[in-house]
C-alpha cells in the first residue's frame, strides 16, 4: 500500500484523488489518507502529489503514518 504523510497537511491539491483507479483516498483531519486495504499499489498517485507526501509502505518513513491512514480511512 501507499501511505500519505505529514507533507499533505493543509495541502489543497487533490490530484492524487483524481488519478486513483480504486478511489481509496479519504479525508482525514487536515489531510488526505489512503485506505491501506483498498490501495492496489499501482503507484500512479505518487508522482501526482506536488507535496511529495505519498510514499510506499516499503519506505522507512511510512511506518509511523500507516496507522493514521488506516484510522482516518476506516472511521466512517
Ligand atoms: Fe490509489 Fe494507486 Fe495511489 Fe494506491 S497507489 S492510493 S491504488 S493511485
Amino acid at each position: 500500500t501507499y501511505v500519505v504523510t505529514e507533507a499533505c497537511i493543509r495541502c489543497k491539491y487533490m490530484d492524487c484523488v483524481e488519478v486513483c483507479p480504486v478511489d481509496c483516498f479519504y479525508e482525514g483531519e487536515n489531510m488526505l489518507v489512503i485506505h491501506p486495504d483498498e490501495c492496489i499499489d499501482c503507484g500512479v498517485c505518487e508522482p501526482e502529489c506536488p507535496a511529495e507526501a505519498i510514499i510506499p509502505d516499503s519506505d522507512g518513513q511510512a511506518e509511523k503514518w500507516l496507522q493514521l491512514n488506516r484510522d482516518y480511512s476506516t472511521q466512517w
